[in-house]
């Protein structure tokens, strides 16, 4: 039978959303290559989880439970995985693109000796020369393509997903699986570096995969000086305001905010785009967006293949046109 390993990502004992998306898409690659899913859970006192991890489609779940776990420790936990994952031998490894999961993965893969595609848009089964191969979708050359990427001759083919990017599927109490115990093997004195606290940025309370209005700028908010004009229009239309890459590397935005394949994915109700040209490594992040309205001043920027509505022209003229419109339909803001 060929194995889906799902790495169960955990933070103070509960599974972390994507997680779930991960077991979900396990789910349906398993029907097509006629194997199962398995997931691996590590922490301390989880066990509760791995009942939970059966609802949404494990059929085994590996728990290694122990003191030494209770916080993500990079000596620690890539070494059990990797042991873990050496004694089931599976087809395919999929891992959270979270920080933990950044951590992990290649790590994990290292030990194992095997390839690793970072942060994929989709993944689905392709026979290739006769043998089931795992088609990881990433962007890539520069992001203005999508590229497959298969790991021929090494197992497990392994992978990570951002969150968001998979949907989750609808847990199923009825469903019966095993949950197998596994001994951690390691002690205080493995561990090199430790984790020994995390402390929560209360900045981050704001979640912005669940705000309604996002408004997102790029590296052409430069010309304004930064980001003042579109957090003014967010504000005016009671949007959050999140940013591309280069926004987040000028110091715009808090990483938390920035929006693509190695940031947030977001599936707002309305979704503005001002002063960036579309990579596909952004618009991975929205994509899903009910409406979608991009503002640049290169006619042929990308962003205009994926908008339903664009506005071509000066950020700079554009914007404060729009706060004063919206602000005449809400005066308080
Ligand atoms: C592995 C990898 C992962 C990546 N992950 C991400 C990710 O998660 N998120 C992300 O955003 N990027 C990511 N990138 C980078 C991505 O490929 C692009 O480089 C980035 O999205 C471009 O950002 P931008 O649109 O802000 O800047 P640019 O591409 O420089 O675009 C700026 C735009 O502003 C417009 N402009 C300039 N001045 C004005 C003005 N006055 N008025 C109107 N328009 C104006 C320009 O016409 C241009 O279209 C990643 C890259 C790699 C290789």
């Amino acid at each position: 039978m060929k194995e889906i390993v799902v790495w169960a990502e955990q933070k103070e004992n509960r599974l972390q959303p994507v997680s779930l998306e991960l077991l979900e898409k396990a789910r349906e690659l398993s029907d097509q290559i006629n194997g199962s899913v398995v997931a691996v859970l590590m922490g301390h006192q989880c066990r509760p989880q791995a009942d939970e991890l059966i609802h949404y489609g494990a059929s085994r779940v590996f728990c290694v439970d122990d003191p030494c776990l209770s916080f993500y420790q990079s000596d620690l936990y890539p070494k059990i995985l990797a042991r873990i994952l050496s004694d089931i031998s599976p087809e395919i490894v999929l891992i959270g693109g979270t920080t933990i999961g950044m951590d992990l993965a290649p790590r994990v893969a290292a030990k194992l000796r095997t390839g690793l595609t970072a942060h994929c848009v989709n993944l689905n089964i392709e026979t290739i020369d006769g043998k089931d191969q795992l088609i990881q979708v990433v962007p890539g050359w520069g992001g203005n393509m999508l590229v497959k990427i298969i790991c021929p001759e090494r197992r497990p083919q392994m992978a990570t997903v951002r969150p968001g990017v998979m949907e989750m599927g609808k847990p199923d109490k009825n469903r019966r699986g095993v949950v197998i115990p596994v001994a951690a093997g390691v002690s205080e004195k493995d561990i090199k570096s430790k984790t020994i606290e995390f402390i929560r940025d209360s900045s981050e309370d704001i979640s912005i995969e669940e705000a309604d209005i996002i408004v997102s700028g790029g590296f052409g908010l430069d010309s304004a000086g930064g980001f003042a004009l579109i957090e003014e229009l967010a504000r005016a239309i009671r949007g959050e305001v999140a940013g591309t890459r280069p926004a987040f590397d000028q110091g715009y935005i808090p990483e938390f905010r920035m929006i693509g394949q190695s940031g947030r994915t977001v599936k707002p109700r309305l979704f503005i785009s001002v002063g960036a040209s579309g990579a596909i490594h952004y618009t991975t992040g929205f994509s899903k967006s009910k409406v979608i309205v991009g503002i640049d001043k290169n006619p042929k920027a990308p962003i205009f293949d994926m908008a339903d509505l664009g506005i071509v022209g000066d950020l700079r003229k554009i914007i404060p046109c729009l706060i004063e419109e919206f602000k005449k339909e809400d005066p308080q803001k």
